[in-house]
């Protein structure tokens, strides 16, 4: 960066106030009037101070009622007290000092009747609120001050989000030392000019002057509609590029084979294809049969058939010769898709072996966990190309395994934003297979623009006829007749040939409690990999209102205990199911519960997704509000997937009227995931859903919001994509070029994930 906006700040306003700025992170000239205000206070409007707390640094704007200075006979030395009043509330100021000489100053400044900006952290004495050597800023009286103008000129005043070592009016005053100078040719503008004029916007310099020292609400409204345009714009153009730059790289076009796999394949299923998955189908098909990688996002609620839908994508890669990868985010999900899939094609998957179809290929399930001799064979199968299909999980893709023509990565349930796939879209060499994620847990429509604006998404709306539905209920745990009636209930269904899962936040007891469920790592989409982990921890991001609690959270050890002591559990077994057991146990855990001979399955969140035991009809999850709604959602899918309806109980503490027991409840009126995701969405932090791309960071998203601009969002990709489609290397658009290349340079991590 270059130019007036390059400079440093030490340079422009000298050390001292550099040094204070640096504290907020802010560095250069562009840093700085890039800190934007958090809100603006009209003058002579006295601030609320109802909900001033203890501890918090804020600015607040009163009237000064009366300034006394005081001897302090005890300790030594002068306090000026000062009383201060929006009207209603009150709160003292003190300043300290040797002498009290040296309060005269503020004394003759803060008169009774005089309105200022007070800023400091809030704290108490004797009961009363107090700031303590406040800094403050009195309406037409710090004259010498370049506040005073915009102050008197009843201009909005600019709130910063501030550190007690910089207040906000500081940061003003900084801000408008820097800006004032500033000229059009000082401040590129990464909105190209065309779409600038287009959409009526302010300049970049107006939007800044607009935020920064603002004539009116809306001058302010203008300049953050323009500074939340460039937003969108910027992340949008570069999943844009990202896009375009994909679909550079070659890929084989797969046309369908009339008369071999996939025909068979349609003839032989038992059931009709619903209109969804045909048009999906048909979607994937124009992809495939294209020379630039597939790079599509398939969204279907729990339970929509999408299994038959990436099986159809994959057999027509194999009936025009290529082979088809699956991977799953775990070996237990892996091992179950190899099975579903088998199953599915009957003869079609037994090529080469007696009874085979004479279209036949064969399907492979390739994981690490596998003894070293079946592994060997699964990986000759892959590289010689016997097997049109693999199934693993994603350590499939790594170095090791070679594919004789790997045509087409099909990702399962890639229900975490962007970890997944990470792998399975890296582009690696000249020719790339095409590409199809699925994800079971819907993603709201503003969030798969936004994280996955560089994918096209097909969506699975409707269910396959003849499926039940599941109802759903929150159940106090203190309710001792309730809990009661919930083991009878498990007991009924057992006993009708069903089977029940229980679903615990933790695995055993001796965890701390605090430290359960309370991984501050599953705050970061990042480190939530289940690939390796297959422990998906109750997702905290996602659990908006759920307050600590002393008392422990349910634990698989623990419940499992318990069940198998209640006389209403009495003779049947009781299975536990956990991401700490290895590969074979997990697999012999789902064995046994899927056949029955444990019934009851106590398990934590490892189930959570694709796990299919059609006879599983009850679902009872413990400290339910310890799950996100998302989550509880993909939970549920577990059960109510025969003809048979489901039931899911959601035990929990919380209390009616809280937030918690609102998402509970939420849950339990919605069976529409797609809905329930768009209202998850609403309750909880947007940083939570975009977790590095939001947070924090110098350049990063500061006032796009995925929810409310989801329409500036639309707008901008679609700008984006004719930008990028008419001047791919932006070489006409170089200040939007740059701005790309500092949100990458913060954000690199963050789309490396995406
Ligand atoms: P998802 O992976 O989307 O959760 P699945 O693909 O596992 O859903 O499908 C759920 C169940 O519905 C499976 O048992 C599948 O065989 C069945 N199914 C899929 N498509 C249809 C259809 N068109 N009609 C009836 N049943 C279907
Ligand atoms: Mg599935």
């Amino acid at each position: 960066m270059t130019g007036a906006l390059g400079q440093s700040l030490a340079k422009v306003l000298g050390t001292r106030t550099s040094g204070a700025l640096h504290k907020l992170g802010l560095e250069t000239v562009e840093d700085l009037v890039r800190h934007y205000p958090r809100r603006h206070s009209a003058p002579g409007e006295l601030t609320d101070m109802a909900a001033l707390r203890d501890g918090e640094h804020v600015t607040v704007m009163a009237e000064v009622r009366t300034a006394t200075i005081r001897q302090m006979r005890s300790r030594g030395g002068a306090m000026l007290e000062v009383l201060v009043t929006d009207g209603r509330q009150s709160l003292s100021l003190t300043f300290f000092a040797k002498r009290a000489g040296v309060l005269r100053m503020h004394e003759d400044k803060l008169r009774p009747g005089r309105v200022g900006l007070f800023t400091g952290t809030v704290g108490s004495y004797k009961g009363k609120r107090q700031l303590v050597h406040p800094d403050y800023l009195i309406v037409g009286v710090d004259a010498a001050d370049a506040d005073e103008a915009t102050i008197e000129a009843s201009r909005p005043i600019p709130i910063y989000p501030a550190a007690a070592a910089v207040p906000t009016w500081r940061i003003g005053r900084s801000v408008r030392t820097v800006l004032d100078p500033l000229t059009e040719a000082d401040v590129p503008d990464p909105i190209p000019e065309s779409l600038r004029l287009a959409h009526g916007l302010p300049t970049l310099l107006e939007a800044l002057r607009g935020v920064h020292v603002p004539t009116d609400q809306a001058a302010i409204d203008a300049a953050t509609h323009r500074l939340r345009y460039e937003e969108a714009l910027v992340l949008q153009t570069a999943l844009a590029r990202r896009r375009a730059d994909r679909q550079s790289h070659a890929a084989t076009s797969r046309v369908g084979v009339a008369g071999r796999l996939l025909d068979a394949f349609d003839t032989r299923l038992p059931f009709p294809l619903t209109a969804g998955q045909l048009r999906v189908g048909e979607e994937i098909a124009v992809d495939l049969a294209r020379e630039t990688p597939m790079l599509r996002l398939l969204q279907g609620d729990v339970g929509a058939g999408k299994t038959i839908v990436a099986l159809r994508a994959m057999l027509r890669v194999v009936d025009a010769g290529g082979q088809a990868a699956l991977l799953a985010p775990t070996e237990v999900l892996a091992a179950q898709h190899e099975r579903t899939l088998r199953d599915l094609l009957g003869p079609l998957a037994q090529g080469g072996m007696l009874g085979g179809a004479d279209v036949a290929t064969r399907v492979t399930l390739l994981t690490g966990s596998q003894g070293s001799l079946a592994r060997r064979k699964a990986l000759g199968e892959a590289a010689s190309g016997g097997a049109g299909i693999v199934v693993g999980t994603h350590a499939l893709l790594s170095e090791t395994v070679q594919f004789a023509e790997l045509g087409l990565v099909v990702v399962d349930e890639q229900h975490r934003f962007g970890v997944e796939q990470r792998d399975a879209l890296r582009t690696r060499g000249e020719r790339v297979p095409h590409t199809l994620v699925m994800t079971a847990t819907p993603i709201p429509r503003t969030v798969a623009m936004t994280v996955f604006g560089d994918l096209e998404t097909s969506q699975l709306t409707e269910r396959p006829a003849g499926r039940a539905d599941t109802v759903t209920h929150v159940v106090p745990a203190d309710n001792a007749a309730w809990m009661t009636r919930i083991w009878d209930r498990v007991r009924e269904e057992v006993d009708a040939g069903g089977r029940a899962y229980v679903v615990c936040p933790r695995i055993d007891g001796d965890v701390p409690e605090d430290d359960a469920g309370d991984d501050p790592a599953s705050d970061d989409p990042a480190s939530d990999d289940p690939a390796s982990g297959e422990e998906p921890a109750p997702d905290v991001a996602d659990t908006l209102g759920a307050k600590p609690t002393k008392r422990p959270l349910e634990a698989v050890s623990e419940v499992a205990e318990r069940l198998r002591g209640l006389p209403a559990l009495a003779g049947i077994a009781v299975g536990v199911m956990h991401g700490r057991l290895s590969g074979d146990e997990k697999d012999a855990a789902m064995e046994a519960f899927a056949h029955g001979r444990t019934p009851v399955l106590v398990s934590t969140t490892v189930i959570e997704v694709g796990v299919d035991v059609p006879e599983a009809t009850v679902m009872v999850v413990l400290d339910a509000e310890h799950f996100g709604l998302s989550q509880l959602h993909q939970l549920r899918g577990r059960v109510g997937r025969s003809t048979k309806p489901g039931l899911c109980l959601l035990v929990s503490h919380a209390e009616d009227g809280t937030l918690s027991y609102e998402r509970l409840t939420a849950v339990a009126e919605t069976s529409d995931g797609f809905a329930l995701a768009e209202k998850d969405l609403e309750l909880r932090r947007e940083g939570d859903v975009l977790g590095a791309a939001q947070s924090g960071g110098r350049n990063s998203l500061r006032l796009l919001r995925v929810v409310r601009d989801a329409d500036l969002l639309a707008v901008a990709r679609d700008d984006a994509r004719s930008l990028i489609d008419s001047d791919p290397t932006l070489a006409s658009s170089p200040a939007l070029a740059d701005a790309i290349a500092m949100w990458l340079g913060e954000r690199e991590e963050f789309l490396e994930r995406t």
